[in-house]
């Protein structure tokens, strides 16, 4: 009995030897893994902690720098990472300073704001999301990294999501709107286009979802300040983009600046820890914003810069950007035990591993070949998408009859137009915020594109004023040109400091003079046609009041005057479709299609109702909307039950009719209605939409389906579920104005 339990034991240590030793062979047998845990086993912690840092090239700046001698820090092997720096020759510099002259050899990480284009630039990402055109989107994306790869860079700070309700906050340029289904699903294109199918592909880069988390929450709009939002409104709005792009695959992740509920972001390990790693899975690599960790000092979290790090690396961040925190004090604090060698470990394999997906180890040089750079830059496959995404972002505001037709398109018959504003010759602001490298000379401004469209019309053009300050005293010799003319073309908005990063506005209107030369313009009772440019909602109240076409062109990027020509000459028919509601004022902000009813809706006529005295609760322009130079009609919304289970799915089908005269594209918009929940849920949301062309007279049958998973939300318990009950269905052109049926959900 003895011996055969002595045999059987003996069985049990030889399968436990082997099973323990093929797993240490597998695991071994992962090339990444094995290559970088064999590189950190020679790194010592000064090189690891150079993995961990990040500076700017001293390019474009955003901040304060705070190392000047990048170089030296390259050669010591104090930073692995370096943004702002491209071009072929100047990175193929650096990056031979790091792999044949520091100890290891370890390449480069080539950060940079390719935010929407390298050195061709596509319009403004509030502006694409107006196109619902997800595949066009993506497109957008893999073309700026093909551009900006070429260019030298591997990595860019790129997708924007953070969701945004109040346009005074100037970074609503960079995002994609006001809802969260739709901007998660703009997140995810923007995400796989970046990285393509590969990291290693040398077209693609390495993407970083931004700002983690809730940066487009600032109290009153103001840029980096205060963000208070429930756990709720958190998980079932903010989070999702985030979370989509996550699941979308991408490679790293960017803190915010901001603090969330009294926790600054870069020291969150709620929102770094248990969300993004422990709820979401996510393996990549976390990197600051700018200096957010030296800020969490001011921001009155940490005693100084050395705690600071401490908590950031706690939290679970793995790259400071900028602010020499990691550099200068994670030494000393593993040094005290305040953190573990592990942590730091940890945090350095992220890098690594990125480097390693990049494909940075079998060829650092990889990115850097000055022949691509010349054949891909502003090539005609840029310039020829930057045009087209330029047409698809524009929306039709308001286009009514004036005397006996409608201004737009602009009747062939018109002999003199008249251009007047301070946008109508512009190259630079039509570029838009974060222009990265874009080629300002290649922009064709609105005046010259109409001149080329229009060689046997008199086209003249005045300035009239600046996007800025107050002198008025070109306005004479402007509205002399009105006069003159048969129609105006009024190219006014802001230039492109007036919106993106550290430009919130607590006042929406026509910056600098421009409202009064548009008054004036209008007096003289000559037909006039606005075409806006903007990074942002702006109140136009007056302006939709008394201008009879109104043209939303956002900053469309190189391509701009052709697009602008192009649409208000009719030879393409505007389908953009607001993604952020337009306020009739400031006071009325924040104003969004899926707010909730209240226990008071308002009711004009009722005076103890949830409004204002002075102002209706409804946007000028809801989310959704967008005008056509056809008309669309919607009928027979039909649902295939009225009563669905858990499991089930529900088709709801609607017919379109192109009732105008022209072609044209709509986004048919399906939003639903939770009548009663556990929690009080918003009196409207995006759940799907579709965006087809219809020929004039055409019809077609939409058709949608809908399962209980979309219709979770997080409940009473915080669980993400459905419930059941009513629901209402609503199909149309907008968040307003559609048809509606109803279904229960059992
Ligand atoms: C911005 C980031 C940007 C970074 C690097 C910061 O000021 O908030 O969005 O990626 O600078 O340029």
């Amino acid at each position: 009995m003895k011996k055969e339990f002595f045999i059987i034991l003996l069985y049990i240590l030889c399968f436990a030897f082997l099973t323990e030793g093929c797993s240490t062979i597998d695991r071994g047998k992962d090339p990444k893994e094995a290559f970088v845990s064999s590189l950190l086993k020679k790194m010592t912690l000064e090189e690891k902690i150079g993995q961990m840092t990040l500076f700017t090239s001293g390019w474009d700046v955003t901040g304060p720098v705070l190392n000047e001698n990048y170089k030296q820090d390259i050669l010591a092997g104090n930073c692995g990472n370096i943004f702002n720096a491209h071009t072929v020759s100047y990175n193929l510099a650096l990056q031979k300073m790091a792999v044949e002259e520091t100890r290891l050899g370890i390449p480069l990480l080539f950060g940079y704001d390719v935010i929407h284009g390298y050195k061709t630039i596509f319009p403004i990402p509030l502006a694409e999301a107006c196109s619902w055109d997800l595949d066009l989107i993506n497109k957008s994306a893999a073309l700026a990294a093909k551009e900006a790869a070429a260019g030298g860079v591997n990595w860019t700070f790129a997708p924007m999501v953070d969701l945004t309700r109040d346009p005074r906050w100037g970074r609503v340029s960079e995002g994609a709107g006001e809802d969260s289904y739709l901007g998660s699903l703009i997140a995810a294109a923007r995400v796989k286009g970046f990285q393509g199918d590969s990291l290693s592909d040398p077209f693609s880069l390495a993407a970083c979802v931004k700002h983690f988390a809730a940066y487009g929450a600032p109290e009153g709009g103001r840029d980096y300040a205060t963000v208070d939002v429930s756990e709720r409104t958190l998980s079932d709005y903010y989070l999702k983009p985030y979370q989509s792009a996550v699941e979308a695959g991408v490679a790293t992740l960017m803190t915010s600046f901001n603090e969330i509920n009294g926790v600054p972001a870069s020291g969150n390990s709620y929102i770094l820890k248990d969300i993004l790693r422990n709820e979401w899975g996510f393996k990549g690599m976390v990197v600051t914003d700018y200096t957010s960790i030296n800020e969490m000092v001011l921001h009155g979290y940490s005693t100084n810069l050395k705690e600071a790090g401490e908590q950031a690396v706690a939290a679970g961040v793995d790259m400071d950007m900028q602010g020499s925190v990691f550099l200068n004090h994670l030494k000393e604090s593993v040094d005290e035990g305040k953190i573990a060698l592990s942590q730091i470990d940890e945090a350095v394999r992220r890098v690594l591993n990125l480097k390693y997906d990049l494909g940075l180890f079998d060829n650092p040089y990889r990115y850097l070949d000055e022949n691509r750079e010349k054949e891909v830059g502003l090539s005609a496959e840029m310039t020829d998408h930057a045009l087209e995404a330029a047409h698809k972002s524009i929306v039709l505001l308001k286009n009514d009859v004036w005397k006996d037709s409608k201004l737009l398109p602009i009747d062939q018959k018109t002999r003199k137009i008249a251009i007047i504003g301070p946008l109508g010759d512009n190259q630079i602001d039509l570029l838009g915020s974060w222009h990265a490298a874009g080629d300002v000379t290649k922009v064709v401004s609105l005046l010259e594109s109409l001149k080329k469209s229009l060689p046997n019309v008199q086209i003249s053009y005045s300035e009239a004023c600046t996007t800025s300050g107050n002198d008025g005293s070109k306005f004479p010799a402007a509205i002399k040109l009105a006069w003159e003319s048969d129609l105006v073309i009024m190219a006014i908005g802001e230039n492109y400091q007036q919106n993106g990063e550290a430009a919130s506005r607590s006042d929406l209107n026509l910056p600098g003079v421009q409202q009064e030369l548009l008054e004036k313009v209008v007096a003289t009772g000559k037909p006039v046609v606005v075409v806006l440019m903007a990074g942002r909602p702006l109140t136009i109240t007056w302006m939709a009041e008394h201008i009879p076409a109104i043209l939303n062109t956002w900053h469309l990027g190189t391509c701009t005057g052709e697009a602008i020509a192009d649409v208000l000459l009719g030879r393409e028919n505007p389908s953009g479709k607001l993604v952020m509601s337009f306020p009739r004022n400031t006071g009325q902000i924040p104003v969004y299609y899926n707010m909730k009813n209240t226990g008071r809706p308002f009711d004009p006529d009722n005076k103890y109702t949830s409004k204002y005295l002075d102002v209706p609760n409804t946007p000028l322009f809801p989310f959704g909307y967008g005008l056509s130079y056809t008309e669309f009609n919607y009928t027979n919304l039909r649902l295939s039950t009225n009563e669905i289970g858990m499991k089930d799915s529900l088709r709801v089908s609607v017919e379109l009719s192109n009732t105008g005269s022209v072609a044209g594209e709509e986004v048919v918009q399906l939003y639903i209605q939770d009548l009663v929940g556990s929690v009080t849920r918003p009196s409207k949301e995006l759940k799907g939409f579709k965006k087809l062309l219809l020929q004039a007279g055409e019809s077609k049958v939409v058709s949608f389906s809908l399962t209980s998973d979309q219709l979770r939300f997080y409940g009473a318990n915080m669980k993400f579920a459905a419930e059941p009950g009513e629901f209402k269905v609503y199909v149309g052109t907008n968040s307003v104005d559609n048809i509606a049926a109803g279904f229960t959900l059992k």
